[in-house]
């Protein structure tokens, strides 16, 4: 007879571990007790060695789905007379941090249920079980257990209290467990009238059928749905929203039904079905019946299937937009009492529920090679460090904003809070921060920061460290992307890599706006040993909407006429020519510029693909689409020792396009020739510091086909290639290389 101590860290709570853990032991004969705690699950167990070791091995092998596990420790210890195994009541400790489960789709096994007319919980709205259901959106509090969410609202009836204290029941200790008789409840809300339960659902179902506008609250927050099919629904709530051409997202019942909207290859399918349910963006069908509102001139489409049990309650045959319940440029709305209040003029409906969403949390979106954003479902699943740091809270950039605390070996992404440009979005950002601090118990010692002083993050972090007396780093934007890779690839402390670090803007060390940076990056620091030439950017960065206007400071640059042949010169009256020439000539209200991102707009421009855009990247990702199909052939550029010259590849491109050849030419061509700098620069710099890892980041690298074309042609050389797999490309991922600078 022996008996061990085992400590297990990880996801390890929240996801049916205990009673897995208890199986364990029964099928093992096995006595001893298992008990959450802060940082983890401990247990004890005695019994026969062969035994012992086979709980131990399975414990490694075959823990349940949800769960993470990240260190398991085995010690020896002295026996003694017990007749059973036990699960004991959790241990709150101060002070340490344990990871908790993002909110998850709901499973094959309850969803059999939901179906099922003889199933107690047949069509009911908040079914879940231990693998599936609500997580981070409702604790308020660790550990993980029922009084620290919002259901300590909804005290359990017998036959649920019954389920949650079986050890061999699904739902054991399932902490969102609930049934029709005593948990949340959902009503519709039009005109004045309110209906509940059932018929709360054919009236949404009808209001949809309609036409009309109808605001659902879901797991995250409230979603502004409206038939997709129906131009005139769809049109309409992009006026009421505010919201001209960025795309929306859809839902459709299943996988088939997505298929006749938009291409679903494998990889795409087994994300759509996974168990996070992000929006896939999917390459759309050319002659589909989707309203052409959905996503004006974008060859791709977002797609989800239903992660909450009540999506199936209200999903017909056709998909719906679901788009994010808030204003144009709001924070997601998430609270009953406010919904009204701010939803009242977009929405026609309202179907409502009364289980409060502790921490909203808006749908990811990601393709099959990259997230794009992490929110819903993956946060907060912390990224595991390869260094250690003090306790930090980094807090991103502007756009697309998240922020990160560390501890210990834990790097905890926030959800995806928002472009950081007004005040709605400061405060839902220290909401979240609270939140997230006392969550996974993370008192800030340092604070990190982006280097660009008119940022909202970076005054807002200044305020913060001073007030607190803390050191506050600030960080220069490409540095922080190239680390962000370093970190979540684990690279150690004394790693060196090369990255491409492609985006619109970032502040410079020079003051200039940077974003075509080639680095040689360490976790304390960066050297910048190539970029983009710069180019003088008219307005600086009011220049992002209008590409028209950026191609003619690029032609400007190459020496070339804008003559009325040229698409992005008849893009502009007289006037503005004037203007620009007057500010390019004399350098006044102009910024210099190595932005790839604005590179890129302005080729776009130079087709007359777009002259102005109303969200960020959306003349890139239609240059993107034109470029289908692949050439060897490429435009010369100018590579210097420490800087690349497009000049003559303008020339060029100009002559090309006058020559009439075809834009998805000059786009193929294009990307080919951004891929090759890549390469050669790759080389220059392997010989010269003998580096082989290359990171490839920075919004740019959102273009699937420019990644791809340099990632291959890397690979071939025998470089190491990394690129984000964990956060995003975009500034939505830069907080995690913050949080790991080394100063
Ligand atoms: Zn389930
Ligand atoms: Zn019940
Ligand atoms: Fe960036």
């Amino acid at each position: 007879m022996q008996r061990r101590r085992i400590f297990v860290r990880g996801i390890v709570q929240g996801v049916g571990f205990r009673p897995f853990l208890y199986g364990l032991a029964a099928k093992n004969g096995l006595t001893g007790f298992v008990a959450n705690r802060s940082d983890g699950v401990s247990v004890e167990v005695q019994g026969a060695p062969p035994a012992l070791e086979s709980f131990v091995h399975s414990l490694r092998t075959e823990a349940p789905p949800l769960a993470m596990i990240d260190e398991i420790r085995v010690e020896d210890i002295a026996p003694f007379a017990e007749s059973e195994f036990r699960i004991v009541e959790s241990v709150s400790e101060a002070n340490v941090s344990t990871p908790i489960s993002p909110d998850i789709a709901t499973c094959k096994d309850c969803l059999r249920e939901f179906f099922d007319p003889n199933d107690r919980r047949y069509r009911y709205p908040f079914i879940n079980c231990t693998n599936c259901g609500p997580r981070f959106t409702i604790i308020r509090d660790i550990p993980y257990d029922r009084p620290n969410t919002t259901m300590a609202a909804f005290p359990m009836c017998a036959a649920c209290e019954e389920e949650y204290h079986s050890p061999t029941n699904r739902r054991f200790h399932a902490q969102p467990n609930a049934c029709r008789i005593c948990g949340p409840k959902v009503w519709f809300e039009k005109s004045g009238e309110t209906v509940w339960e059932e018929p709360a659902f054919a009236g949404a179902r009808e209001a949809l059928a309609h036409g009309q506008i109808v605001a659902i609250k879901g797991i995250g927050g409230f979603v502004l749905a409206v038939d997709a099919q129906n131009e005139a629904a769809v049109a309409r709530l992009r006026v009421r929203k505010g919201r001209r051409d960025k795309p929306f997202a859809l839902m459709a019942r299943d996988a088939e039904g997505i298929a006749q909207y938009a291409i679903v290859g494998d990889e795409d399918s087994q994300l759509l079905r996974s168990r996070q349910r992000p929006i896939v963006l999917l390459r759309r069908r050319e002659a589909s019946r989707l309203a052409a509102s959905v996503a004006p001139g974008n060859p791709m489409i977002g797609f989800m299937l239903p992660y909450a049990p009540l999506h199936y309650l209200l999903l017909d045959d056709g998909p719906l937009v679901m788009t994010s319940g808030n204003l144009s440029e709001e924070p997601i709305v998430y609270r009953n009492e406010d919904a009204l209040a701010r939803l009242g003029d977009i929405a026609d409906a309202f179907l409502f529920h009364d289980r409060e969403i502790h921490v909203p949390v808006d749908d990811s979106v990601v393709t099959h090679e990259l997230p794009i954003r992490r929110s819903r479902g993956y946060s907060p699943m912390p990224v595991k460090l390869p260094v250690e740091r003090p306790m930090t809270l980094a807090v991103g950039a502007e756009l697309k904003a998240c922020f990160c605390l560390t501890h210990g070996q834990y790097a905890y992404m926030s959800q995806h809070i928002g472009d950081m440009e007004n005040l709605e979005t400061l405060d839902a950002f220290e909401r979240a921060l609270q939140h997230m601090k006392s969550l996974f118990r993370c008192e800030p010692e340092r604070v990190i920061c982006d280097a660009h002083p008119g940022y909202l993050s970076t005054r807002w972090a200044r305020g913060y460290a001073h007030e607190r007396e803390l050191p506050l780093i600030e960080v220069q934007h490409h540095h922080a992307h190239a680390m962000s890779v370093m970190a979540e690839h684990g690279l150690p402390e004394d790693a060196t890599m090369l990255a491409f670090t492609f985006d619109g803007t970032g502040y410079g060390t020079d003051g200039a706006i940077w974003g075509g940076e080639v680095l040689l990056a360490r976790y304390d620091g960066f050297q910048r040993v190539a970029h983009l030439k710069y180019v003088p950017l008219p307005g600086g960065d009011t220049a992002i909407r209008h590409p028209a206007r950026v191609a003619l400071a690029h032609l400007f640059a190459a020496g070339l006429e804008w003559s009325d042949d040229l698409p992005c010169v008849r893009a502009c009256n007289t006037v503005e020519l004037r203007v620009l020439r007057q500010q390019l000539s004399s350098g006044a209200r102009s910024i210099p510029t190595s932005s790839m991102g604005r590179l890129f707009d302005a080729v776009a421009g130079l087709l007359g693909l777009r002259a102005n855009v109303s969200y960020e990247g959306q003349a890139a990702i239609e240059l993107e689409a034109l470029a289908a199909g692949t050439t060897e052939s490429t435009y010369p550029v100018t590579l210097g020792t420490d800087e690349f010259d497009v000049t003559p590849m303008w020339v060029e491109m100009v002559a090309d396009f006058r020559a009439g050849a075809e834009a998805r030419v000059i786009a193929a061509r294009f990307h080919r020739t951004m891929a090759e700098v890549i390469l050669h620069y790759s080389r220059r710099m392997r010989q010269e510091f003998a580096v082989q890892t290359i990171a490839l980041t920075g919004g740019v690298f959102q273009n699937v086909y420019l990644l791809t074309l340099a990632n291959d042609l890397l690979a071939k050389e025998g470089f190491r290639v990394l690129t984000q797999r964990m956060v995003p490309p975009n500034d939505g991922g830069i907080a995690l290389g913050q949080a790991v600078i080394l100063k």
